[in-house]
């Protein structure tokens, strides 16, 4: 039920969302949020209260950050008592790296942040922002019997999809349903109604406090295999200064080259303390090293499998991990088991032993 007397603080920080066409010129420009009512009438139709901060700049969302990121916990842990639940209106392009970052940098949420934007500038007569942005508000406004949220977690709206945060990838440059979770159900669909599937949604220890965390390390490189890759491409990849993470792509159930020169080099990295995850380029289903013996010997050389978390995800979390300085088993502990709910448990860690 929709809580009449709700505050929800909309951030603004940029992206397709909030541009109107220029009539003289045809361009896209970026709206005056103080003018948000009249661009947006049927918010006056809402009883709950929502204010809202702008970014300055408004930034479309490949210039996005970690920096920007730190700057939407600051704006939330500045607010957070004040408010009962955020929406962030952002781009769509890194909405995904955003959202998942924030669901690590922000432990133990009570309250619902909900992500969403658009493929068509709010300006436009066939947008799609407007749905987007009364959804995503009449989600983080949405209380159960008892007073509390129902989606307290980093969630995205987009079109009919209420995902978790962390679970997404952009899918589509296209269309209107624009983001996908591969491997982990709706939170809610909204149609006629929005439908909640509660069992899905995390339920946060309302006993223990929020914490807000700011340390990431940006030390991260990623290679993705493909038939062929060249020995000297992986090896300037590998032999770079000061790398603390690597995300692999592999293929399928988290399979590579048996070439020695390829497992060596991998061996070798790990050996120097980079902690090397494996992801699978794969959408669906998750990095299991056991299956193939393409998988064993990556395992053997002390590759951590990602599971199914998807490569936004993986990102933020690593740059998370590394950036609170835990020892390195430890990461890879933590990087192999879910933390908010950010990919499916896996039995690796009882067989990683090999
Ligand atoms: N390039 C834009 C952005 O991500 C696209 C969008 O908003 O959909 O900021």
């Amino acid at each position: 039920m929709i809580d009449v007397n709700a505050h929800i603080l909309l951030i603004y920080t940029g992206g397709t969302i909030g541009m109107v066409e220029n009539i003289e010129t045809g361009s896209l420009e970026p709206f005056d949020f103080a003018h948000l009512n009249s661009h947006i009438p049927e918010l006056q139709r809402f009883r709950f209260q929502v204010d809202h901060i702008v970014f300055n700049p408004v930034i479309d969302s490949s210039e996005v950050t970690p920096e920007h990121w730190k700057m939407l916990v600051r704006t939330i842990e500045g607010n957070y008592d004040r408010y009962d639940g955020f929406v962030i209106l952002h781009g769509t392009d890194t909405m995904s790296y955003t959202a998942s970052a924030l669901s690590f940098m922000i432990e133990n949420l009570h309250k619902p942040i909900v992500l969403t934007g658009a493929q068509l500038p709010i300006g436009k007569l066939r947008t799609d922002a407007k749905e987007n942005l009364i959804t995503a508000l009449e989600i983080a406004a949405d209380k159960d019997s008892v007073g509390n949220p129902i989606v307290p977690e980093v969630c995205i709206l987009f079109q009919n999809d209420l995902l978790r945060g962390n679970r997404t990838t952009k899918a589509n440059a296209e269309n209107f349903n624009a983001f996908k979770s591969y491997n982990y159900p709706n939170l809610g669909k909204s149609g006629i109604q929005i439908r909640y599937d509660r069992k899905v949604i995390r339920t946060p220890d309302y006993e223990k406090k929020t914490i807000f965390h700011y340390r990431l390390d940006t030390r991260i490189a990623t290679l993705k295999l493909f038939p062929g890759i060249n020995k000297h491409v992986v090896e300037s990849i590998l032999s770079m200064k000061n790398i603390k993470g690597l995300i692999l792509e592999t293929y399928g159930s988290g399979n590579a080259p048996l070439s020695p020169w390829f497992i060596d080099a991998i061996r070798e990295i790990v050996k120097k303390g980079v902690i090397v995850v494996n992801i699978t380029q794969c959408n669906i289903g998750m990095v299991d090293m056991q299956r193939y013996e393409t998988g064993r010997e990556l395992l053997k050389a002390g590759v951590v499998s990602g599971s199914d978390a998807t490569f936004e995800t993986a990102i933020a979390k690593l740059m998370f991990l590394i950036g609170h300085k835990y020892e390195k088993e430890e990461i890879k502990i933590r990087m192999r088991v879910p933390l908010v709910g950010e990919m499916t448990r896996t039995d690796d860690k009882v067989n990683e032993k090999i």
